[in-house]
């Protein structure tokens, strides 16, 4: 491959959003081009299946957007780790703290067998808070968590040392 698609090239670059300070890194301008993100999901692919996973998770929202797809290329199942109120029947949950306040993430009870092989994914790691809280999630219901997989990691923040589980993602920004 001659000249490799930059991928960071349709990742916009968004000032002050959610709040002032804040650079916001989009991945509507990736998804929205076929190309870019039929490549995209075939790089993270390739770095998902060394995990060998039995099912993927993704976390709400967008990680479904980047676990759904690279599921049914890898022949797994897909699992949704959801904001509460979302899931019908029996759920379980975890609590993690923000920067303000807390969240709360909610799995059924159902969802893994106990010792599969779960990858879990996102769109973007910072603190690392988000994927810390779904991996301790994921054990709780049993499951064996082997990686954990985003398409932009943003390096300064460190995240990854949150991690105690094999961290791989397609794009760094310092
Ligand atoms: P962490 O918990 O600090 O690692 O933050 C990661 C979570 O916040 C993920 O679920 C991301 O979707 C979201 N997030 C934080 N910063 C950004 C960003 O710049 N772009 C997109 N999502 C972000």
């Amino acid at each position: 491959d001659p000249a490799p698609l930059d991928l960071k090239r349709y990742i916009r670059e968004v000032p002050d959003f959610p709040k002032a300070g804040i650079l916001f890194y989009d991945i509507s301008t990736l998804i929205r081009n076929a190309d870019a993100w039929q490549i995209a999901t075939a790089r993270l692919a390739e770095s998902v299946l060394k995990f060998q996973p039995d099912m993927l998770a993704g976390i709400e929202s967008r990680g479904f957007l980047t676990a759904a797809p690279l599921a049914m290329r890898l022949g797994c199942g897909f699992t949704m780790l959801r904001k509460p109120g979302k899931l019908p029947g029996e759920t379980i949950s975890h609590a993690y703290g923000l920067e303000y306040g807390h969240d709360e993430l909610h799995l059924q009870v159902d969802a893994v067998r106990p010792g599969q092989r779960v990858v879990v994914l996102d769109d973007l790691l910072a603190t690392g808070g988000t994927l810390a809280a779904s991996v301790d999630l994921l054990r709780k219901a049993g499951a064996h968590v082997v990686g954990a997989s985003v398409l932009i990691e943003l390096a300064a923040l460190k995240g990854r040392e949150k991690l105690d589980v094999p961290v791989t993602s397609l794009l760094t920004y310092e």
